[in-house]
């Protein structure tokens, strides 16, 4: 049995070791699931409505232990951690009145009656990344227990003590055994037996572009559904005719919250270029004005990166001949602290541009018009998120239209709300998750016709 030693991103102390499961505790994990699905889909809608909201009830009454443990594993400011438990807790609440509301249609047909049933489609795999371990292992387990599926669920190896602290409130709420169970392990043990496992019949990933191709080609063998919720390399566009303070004021947390870890992180700042330098003038004291530090203090606005490995691939990005405009600060010592950063790249081709950093650097660019601004933004592989910087709505509208992206916002930077869908275009991903049509993403459309001959 294999294991990873925890460390705390903020002071670099050691938290514990997580033990990894190995490929027979997946085996029989999932045969455990196999069964406990049929008699979780058997139940009546309002039970499994009611186990939901109680699951969402315990998750409630630990905001704060996982806030917590969520600052200790992954060094995420304490206001962001608490918002990211009462986020669980209102994914799932939201999903909880998805059991009484998976309705079919009635097609009219000649000779007799059609309806559509959609069925659950068994077990699920949930493979979750490092950036938001509870977030996103709610996007997909909850939507999928509330069509009536069974989960199986990997967390990152770095970030897993949410993700195993969920699963024991599932089973404290009184959610039946096997139903949904947290198994930590490495990607390619735990998580690609997920995807060659002939019994679960579809996988949720988000991470990393690269592993998601491989994920996607392994799903190819048994034709097994997946959703991917891949990298991103968004865009930031501000108009002249925008309010320049507010887009200035807002452009730091539109790419430095969480560190920068977010792949919905706006990381290019592309600007008209009557107004660059006015907006660059601005966009400085905003910059330097981010708090970061101490993950632990309610003031902080931005934490450590997650581990040494990725500061050190972040830190790749700004080399001694980057055109670095400015930065802000980041405290010296044990962490992986990184300051927030701001480069001018000398071309439209620079890695910094095309590459997803998924640190606090951003690289901001100029543009002459509308149909420029659209052709940047679209110039990448990624199609994730963006926000448009405008007084005018005509071209807030068109400009939304033109780029080639999941999730947009005009005059801000919200991207995530559980009621609307998200997803990414082109590299992005594949399929959408949350909003009102996850729980269907989760079934299997079932046609009947019953003849009405006499
Ligand atoms: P990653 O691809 O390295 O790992 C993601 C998960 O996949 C981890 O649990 C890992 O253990 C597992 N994994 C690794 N190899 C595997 C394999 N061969 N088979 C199955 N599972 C495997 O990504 P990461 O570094 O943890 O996360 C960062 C990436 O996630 C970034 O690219 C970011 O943009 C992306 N992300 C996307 C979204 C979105 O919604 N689009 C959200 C958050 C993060």
């Amino acid at each position: 049995m294999t294991s990873t030693t925890l460390i705390n991103p903020a002071d670099e102390s050691v938290l514990g070791t997580i033990e990894h499961a190995t490929i027979a505790e997946v085996d029989d994990a999932v045969a455990r699931a196999v069964v406990a699905q049929r008699r979780w889909a058997a139940l009546a809608p309002a039970e499994r409505a009611a186990a939901l909201r109680r699951f969402a009830a315990a998750v409630d009454g630990a905001v704060d232990e996982l806030a917590r443990l969520e600052v200790r594993n992954s060094g995420h400011p304490i206001t962001q951690a608490r918002w990211e438990a009462e986020h669980v807790r209102d994914v799932l609440t939201y999903y909880s009145a998805a059991p009484e509301r998976m309705l079919g249609s009635q097609i009219p047909v000649a000779g007799g009656i059609d309806i559509t049933f959609l069925e659950p489609i068994g077990v699920v795999g949930v493979i979750v990344p490092w950036n938001f371990p509870m977030t996103i292992a709610s996007w997909g387990f909850a939507p999928a227990l509330a069509a009536g599926n069974a989960v199986v669920l990997k967390p990152a190896e770095w970030t897993p003590l949410t993700a195993v602290r969920l699963g024991e409130l599932a089973r404290e709420s009184g959610l039946p055994d096997g139903v949904f169970t947290v198994l930590p392990g490495r990607g390619s043990v735990v998580g690609e037996r997920f995807v060659s496992h002939p019994d679960v019949r579809k996988i949720v990933f988000t991470g990393s572009t690269e592993v998601g191709k491989r994920v996607m080609a392994g799903c190819a063998d048994s034709v097994k559904a997946v959703t991917l919720e891949l990298g991103g390399k968004s865009a930031n566009v501000v108009f002249a005719d925008a309010d320049l303070e507010k887009a200035a004021a807002t452009a730091p947390y539109g790419v430095f919250e969480n560190a920068g870890q977010d792949c919905c992180a706006r990381s290019r700042i592309l600007v008209q270029r009557s107004v660059f330098d006015r907006f660059l003038e601005l966009l400085e004291p905003a910059v330097r004005g981010v708090v970061v530090g101490a993950p632990g203090d309610e003031a902080t606005e931005m934490g450590p990166l997650v581990s040494r490995a990725h500061h050190d691939r972040v830190a790749s990005f700004v080399t001694d001949d980057a055109r670095v405009a400015f930065r802000g600060t980041a405290p010296t010592g044990p962490g992986f602290w990184f300051p927030p950063t701001v480069l001018l790249p000398a071309s439209r081709s620079d890695r910094s541009v095309t590459e997803e950093i998924f640190g606090p650097v951003v690289a901001v660019l100029p543009f002459d018009d509308e149909a420029d601004a659209i052709a940047l933004a679209n110039d990448s592989v990624y199609g994730l998120s963006g926000s448009i910087f405008t007084r005018d709505l005509g071209r807030a509208l068109r400009v939304s239209r033109g780029i080639e992206s999941g999730n947009l916002s005009v005059n801000s930077h919200s991207s995530v709300r559980y009621s609307t869908p998200f997803g990414g275009f082109k590299q992005s991903g594949l399929g959408r998750e949350l909003g009102p049509d996850a729980a269907a993403a989760f079934t299997e459309t079932k046609n009947v016709f019953l003849s009405t001959d006499a």
